[in-house]
Formats: structure tokens, sequence, C-alpha cells
């Protein structure tokens, strides 16, 4: 069983369009792919329709934007109610803020690049979650820099003065809201150290593991050697189950799907708490 549980469709920063993903995981040889865009399920459905044509499974989740004393944290969050109106309401909260703080950074921008709101809305069309990622394509093609990761290094990166932070969730209360709306959370790359200075401490995620929490993403190609040990133990150690995934992002990202995998006996048992089923083909 080779099972991704991590991918992002042009729904939020990915590529691909969902179906495009589904046939994109279809020849990669994955069993089971999980979509999970940030802030949104726009992308179940189309990717749902496209099961029975690739033969590849679909885990349906979504990756919840949280920050924890001012650092960011990704929960993915799988097989929830996409009706919950709580969950709902406060994923709706953080897409409205990115659009917001998306603006600010672009004019912020705009005093050095050659960038306007319209090119990076004419980025993301069709997208529901605006992103860094969208701004990273205005600037590319605007010519300002060769690909997303170059202007991620330079005026998108946390530390820049065109940084603005959008609202975001509280992890604990997140994995509640997901546990409340029949959903399952897993920590998405908890000991990636490369998008920011400070990490979030064992402690968050001890809490976050009494209110449901029931994984880790250990296998993240943003942990090396040493961060996966950190992550595996963490998890052990918590009663966590330990995930893996490629955290696709299409042409965004050089992450290949397949690159890392779920055990699929975390899968099983995401399934068994989970309020939806897999659809499979
Ligand atoms: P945001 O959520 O809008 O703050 O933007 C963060 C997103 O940008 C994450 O989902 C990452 O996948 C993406 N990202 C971060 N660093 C890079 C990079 N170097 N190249 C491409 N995408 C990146
Ligand atoms: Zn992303
Ligand atoms: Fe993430
Ligand atoms: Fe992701």
């Amino acid at each position: 069983m080779r099972i991704d549980p991590h991918t992002h469709s042009a729904c939020s920063d990915g590529t691909d369009s969902p179906a495009d993903l589904m046939a994109a995981a279809a020849r990669a040889g994955l069993d089971v792919v999980g979509l999970t865009d940030h802030d949104t399920t726009a992308g179940w459905a189309e990717a749902a329709a496209a099961v029975a044509d690739t033969g590849v499974a679909l885990l349906r989740g979504a990756e919840i934007s949280c920050s924890d004393d001012g650092v960011t944290l990704h929960l993915l969050a799988y097989l929830f109610d996409p009706d919950d109106a709580a969950l709902t309401a406060a994923l709706e909260e953080v897409r409205t803020s990115r659009a917001g703080r998306g603006e600010r950074m672009v004019e912020r921008l705009a005093a050095d690049y050659p960038i306007t709101w319209s090119d990076v809305a004419a980025r993301a069309a069709g997208a529901e979650t605006i992103g860094r990622p969208h701004i990273a394509d205005a600037l590319v093609a605007a010519g300002c820099f060769p690909d997303r990761a170059a202007a991620f290094a330079g005026p998108l990166a946390t530390s820049s003065p065109y940084y603005v932070r959008h609202r975001a969730l509280d992890p604990v209360e997140a994995c509640r809201l997901v546990r409340a709306a029949g959903g399952v959370p897993v920590a998405a790359h908890p000991r990636a150290a490369s998008r920011q200075r400070r990490l979030v401490p064992d402690e968050t995620f001890a809490r976050m593991a009494e209110a449901g929490l029931a994984a880790l993403e250990v296998d993240h190609r943003d942990h090396g050697p040493v961060q996966r040990e950190q992550a595996r133990r963490l998890a052990l150690s918590l009663g966590l189950g330990c995930s893996g995934s490629s955290d696709y992002h299409g042409a965004g990202k050089p992450n290949r799907l397949g690159e890392n995998l779920m055990p699929p006996e975390l899968l099983e048992r995401i399934v068994a708490e989970g309020v939806l089923p897999l659809v499979t083909p």
C-alpha cells in the first residue's frame, strides 16, 4: 500500500487541478492520495470524481493554518464533516484573513517590485485560499525571480520587511474543532526549521495530544535525519502515530509524489475514527 496523505492542488497553492493531481498520483504508483489544500475543502468533489478513472483512492483532508505563540504550525485534518458549522466558519475566517494579508504584502512589495494585486489575483485564479506562493508566481512572471523558491528566499521570507501575518487558529483549539467535526488531526512537519527561526515546543504537541491529535508527520523533506529522529521520539513519548508525506505542490515545489509515505496501520486508524469514508475506486 503506497499512501501519500498530504498534497496540494490549485484550489490552494499547488499547480495541478484536483483531477490532474489524481492522474499524477496514478502515474506515481500511489494506492491512496490525501488532498490537503490549505484551509479549504474546495477540491474534494473534483478529486473524488477522478477516483474511478484513476484507480487511486482519495483521503479527503485539509491543512489548517495554526499559530502557537506567533509560531506557524500546520495541522492536517482528515475525514471531517465539511459542513460542520464551527470548523467551516473557522476556515473561512482564515481564508478571508489570508486574502487581506496578501493585499497588504503586495502593497509593501509594490514599492520595490513591479507587481500589483491584480497580477497576484490572476495567478491565484481558481484558488479558494491565497498564499505567498501566488505572490511568488507574480514575482516570477514579472521576471524578478527564477522560481518560487528564490522569491521565498528573498522578499517573501518570514523575516522580510514585506512579510505580513494572517489570522491562524490556536493549534489545541483546532484539534478540538477537528475532532468535534468528526475528523482526525495530524501535525504536519512539526520540526521543519527552514521556514522560521522558532520551533513549536514539545509542550504544545503534548497539549494537542490531549485534545485529540492522532499523529506527527515524521518523514517529510523539510526534516533532516535529526529532526525525523526527534519527531519520532516525541510521537512515541506522547503515544502518537508517525506519518510521512510528499507535501506535493505540483510544479510549485520540487517535492515528488510518493517520496514519503504513511504507514497503512495509521491510515486504518484514521479511517476507523473519521466520520467520512475513503473514496475508493
Ligand atoms: P503562506 O501559507 O501564505 O504563509 O505560505 C506558505 C506556503 O508557501 C507553504 O504552504 C509552503 O508550501 C509554501 N512555501 C514555503 N516555502 C517555499 C519555497 N521555498 N518554495 C515554494 N513554496 C514554498
Ligand atoms: Zn502550500
Ligand atoms: Fe505545511
Ligand atoms: Fe502542505
